[in-house]
């Protein structure tokens, strides 16, 4: 008898044993929707809409050290942020609102260790304010859209334009061979 109610316990635990086996290959087999082909042709907006959004909205959609600079108009360390030795042709987009800021073929070495272009998209998408803080006299970059600082601009840069955009990396997002519609 107590050789039946062992074997009727080991057959129970063998039991639940196959149950949870099936059901974390059942978990496995859940099909993944297929990703879709992703169209790289950026059109570009003809016209700004302003994006006036809260404190709490950037917080939450931003990481602390994007917020930090996009909001903040902090400055990520140079030589550290993700793009500054980025060579891959594409669009660079702004990591607040998402609007096409430059492309990869306007992009140069500076040597500073950020990211550095000589011109915009379109000079509508940018907007450059006189900033006057940390003791010197600059120009201010930001998100024509949604006024996320971007980086400074500074009349040291190549031609055509003569102009270093100085960004952080970490205000951008890339879109690796990405396209301007009409460009
Ligand atoms: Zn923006």
């Amino acid at each position: 008898m107590k050789k039946i109610i062992n074997d009727f316990a080991l057959l129970i635990c063998m039991s639940l044993f196959v149950i949870s086996c099936n059901s974390t290959q059942g978990k496995n087999l859940v099909i993944e929707k297929p990703i879709q082909a992703i169209d790289t042709t950026i059109v570009p907006p003809q016209r700004i809409e302003l994006l006036d959004s809260s404190e709490a909205y950037w917080k939450n959609k931003l990481s602390e050290e994007a917020f930090t600079v996009l909001r903040l108009k902090g400055t990520e360390r140079s030589f550290t942020g993700e793009y500054w030795d980025n060579h891959t042709d594409g669009v660079y987009v702004c990591k607040g609102c998402g609007l096409p800021l430059f492309t990869a073929d306007t992009k140069f070495e500076s040597g500073t260790g950020w990211p550095s272009f000589f011109k915009p998209i379109n000079e509508m998408y940018i907007k450059n304010i006189n900033d006057e803080s940390h003791g010197m006299v600059r120009v201010e970059t930001i998100c024509a859209r949604c006024g996320g600082h971007l980086g400074h601009v500074f009349e040291d840069g190549p031609a055509p334009t003569g102009l270093r955009y100085c960004l952080n990396s970490i205000s951008l997002n890339f879109i690796a061979n990405a396209k301007i519609a009409n460009k």
